[in-house]
C-alpha cells in the first residue's frame, strides 16, 4: 500500500521552496546613487546627444556589448519592446508572413502583427521543443520575410540550418533568447547568431532589472533604425537626415537609469547563475534518470543549455498512464512542475482572427494575399507535446539547494514506485473515493 500524498500520505515536500533573489548590496548602492542624481532616466526624443539616454543607460549597452561579443547594443523597456523594435528594423511591411514557434511567450508572434504582418506558426522538435527547420521550410511562401526564432527553456534553435534556410530565401532573422542568456551553440553567444537577438531582463528570467530588455545585432543600420524606433522615430528622422521612412513609427522603448543601474550589476552575475542553474539540472538528471517513460532535458551537441525550464516528456505507453495523473501525484508531493506549456496558435486572437478591430485586420486587409491556417493540427507535434508529453520543473522560479533537488527526486522516485496504483484508479474531476482506494490496494 502507497502512501502517495495524493491518496492522503504525506508529501514529500513539506514546505515552500525559498525563491530566487539575486538583489543584493550591488543593486542596492547603483540604484541609490541614480536616485541621488535626481536624473532618472535621461531620454529626451529629439535629435540630440541625450536621444541615446543617460550614461547607465549607455554603459549599461557598451557592458553587454562586450559581454555577448557583438557590436552593437540597444537597451529597452522590455524583450516585447525590443522584438517590436527588431521587426520594425528589418523593415516588416503590413501583409509580410514571418515564421514563428508556436511554443514560446506570446509576444514573439504579436510583436509580428504590431506591424500588420502575419504570424506563420511552424512546428518545433520533439527533443529540444524549438523551431523545426524541417517545418520552417514547408511554411515558407513568396511571401515570407523573416522567421523569429526562439530559443527556448535555455537551449539554442538549430540555428546553423536555420540561418542557411534563411539566407538561402532571403530572410532576416530574429531571436528570441529571452529565456537564454549566456547559453552558447557552437561556442557563439545565443542572440548573436542571428540578425538581432533580443534579450529579456523581467522579473522572472536568469537576470532582471524588473522589466527591461536588451536588443543586439552586428548590423550598424539595423542598431540605428532600433534606437530610433525605441525613441519616437518619427520626430528625429528629419534632424537626423534618415532616408529610410518605413517603420519609422517611433514608440517610447526607452529604459530607465534605474532599471539600466540594476541590469549593469546583474550581468556581472550571469555566469554565476547560469552555473548554479547547470548543478541543479544536473543534479536533477543524474537522480531521475532511468524513471521508465520519463525522457529528460535533451542538449544539443556543441551547445550549452542555460535550463530557464527543465523540460521532460512522458511517454505514456511506457507509463501506462498520462502525464497529466503524474503531474497531480507530483504536484501533491509538493513538485512545483507544470503539465502544459503553450500552443500559441491556438490562442484566442488567432482562432477568431480578432487583432485590430473586429473585422478581422490584418488577416482580411487588401495587402494580404495568403491564406495563413491557425486550426488545429497545423502544429501537431507542439500540439501533442502540450497534450500528451510534456512535463516541465521552471528553473528561475526557486532557489534549489542540494537538498531541495534531492526530495524533488525523492518524490519523483516515489510517485513511480507507485505508478501501478495511480495507474489502477480511473481518475476523473472527482476526488477518489475510499472505497475506490481500499479497492485497489487491496489487489496484489
Ligand atoms: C519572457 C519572455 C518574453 C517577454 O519578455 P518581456 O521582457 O517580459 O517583454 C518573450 N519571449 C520569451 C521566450 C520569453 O520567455
Amino acid at each position: 500500500m502507497s502512501d502517495l500524498a495524493i491518496f492522503g500520505g504525506p508529501a514529500v515536500i513539506q514546505q515552500p521552496f525559498q525563491r530566487f533573489n539575486e538583489i543584493g548590496a550591488e543593486e542596492e548602492a547603483a540604484v541609490l546613487s541614480v536616485l541621488r542624481s535626481g536624473v532618472l532616466s535621461q531620454f529626451i526624443g529629439v535629435w540630440a546627444p541625450d536621444f541615446f539616454g543617460g550614461p547607465r543607460v549607455q554603459q549599461l549597452e557598451r557592458q553587454w556589448e562586450k559581454y555577448f561579443q557583438t557590436k552593437h547594443a540597444v537597451a529597452v523597456n522590455s524583450n516585447t519592446s525590443g522584438l517590436m523594435a527588431a521587426l520594425g528594423a528589418i523593415g516588416i511591411s503590413p501583409g509580410d508572413e514571418v515564421i514563428v514557434s508556436p511554443w514560446t511567450m506570446s509576444a514573439s508572434a504579436t510583436s509580428i502583427l504590431v506591424w500588420n504582418a502575419i504570424p506563420v506558426f511552424a512546428d518545433i522538435e520533439s527533443n529540444t521543443f524549438n523551431l523545426d527547420p524541417v517545418s520552417i521550410e514547408q511554411r515558407i511562401s513568396p511571401r515570407t520575410k523573416a522567421i523569429v526564432v526562439s530559443d527556448i527553456f535555455g537551449q539554442a534553435a538549430d540555428l546553423d540550418a536555420i540561418m542557411k534556410i534563411a539566407r538561402k530565401n532571403g530572410l532576416k532573422v530574429i531571436e528570441d533568447c529571452a529565456q537564454a542568456p549566456g547559453a552558447r551553440y557552437n561556442n557563439a553567444f545565443v542572440g548573436t547568431i542571428a540578425d538581432i537577438g533580443v534579450f529579456s531582463l523581467n522579473y522572472h528570467k536568469h537576470i532582471h532589472s524588473g522589466e527591461g530588455g536588451v536588443c543586439v545585432t552586428n548590423d550598424t543600420r539595423l542598431f540605428e533604425r532600433m534606437q530610433l524606433i525605441r525613441n519616437h522615430a518619427e520626430a528625429v528622422v528629419e534632424a537626423k537626415g534618415v532616408a529610410d521612412l518605413d517603420n519609422m513609427i517611433g514608440f517610447n522603448f526607452r529604459m530607465t537609469e534605474i532599471e539600466a543601474a540594476i541590469a549593469s550589476e546583474q550581468l556581472k552575475k550571469l555566469d554565476r547563475i547560469v552555473v548554479d542553474r547547470q548543478n541543479v539540472a544536473e543534479r536533477l538528471s543524474a537522480g531521475l534518470k532511468g524513471l521508465r517513460g520519463l525522457s529528460l532535458p535533451f542538449v544539443r551537441t556543441g551547445c550549452t543549455h542555460v535550463y530557464y525550464v527543465f523540460g521532460m516528456q512522458i511517454d505514456s505507453s511506457e507509463t501506462g498512464i498520462h502525464k497529466d495523473q503524474i503531474w497531480e501525484a507530483l504536484r501533491a508531493e509538493g513538485v512545483p512542475v507544470s503539465k502544459r506549456y503553450v500552443n500559441v496558435h491556438l490562442f484566442p486572437m488567432y482562432q477568431k482572427r480578432v487583432a485590430y478591430g473586429t473585422q478581422g485586420y490584418p488577416w482580411t486587409a487588401p495587402f494580404y494575399s495568403g491564406t495563413v491556417s491557425y486550426e488545429h493540427g497545423t502544429c501537431p507535434v507542439a500540439e501533442d507535446l502540450n497534450e500528451n508529453g510534456y512535463l516541465g520543473l521552471g528553473l528561475c522560479v526557486n532557489r534549489y539547494s542540494n537538498h531541495d533537488v534531492d526530495l524533488i527526486i525523492e518524490a519523483f522516485r516515489k510517485v513511480w514506485i507507485n505508478l501501478a496504483e495511480l495507474r489502477a484508479i480511473r481518475f476523473s474531476s472527482a476526488p477518489v473515493s475510499q472505497k475506490e482506494l481500499q479497492e485497489v490496494r487491496q489487489t496484489p
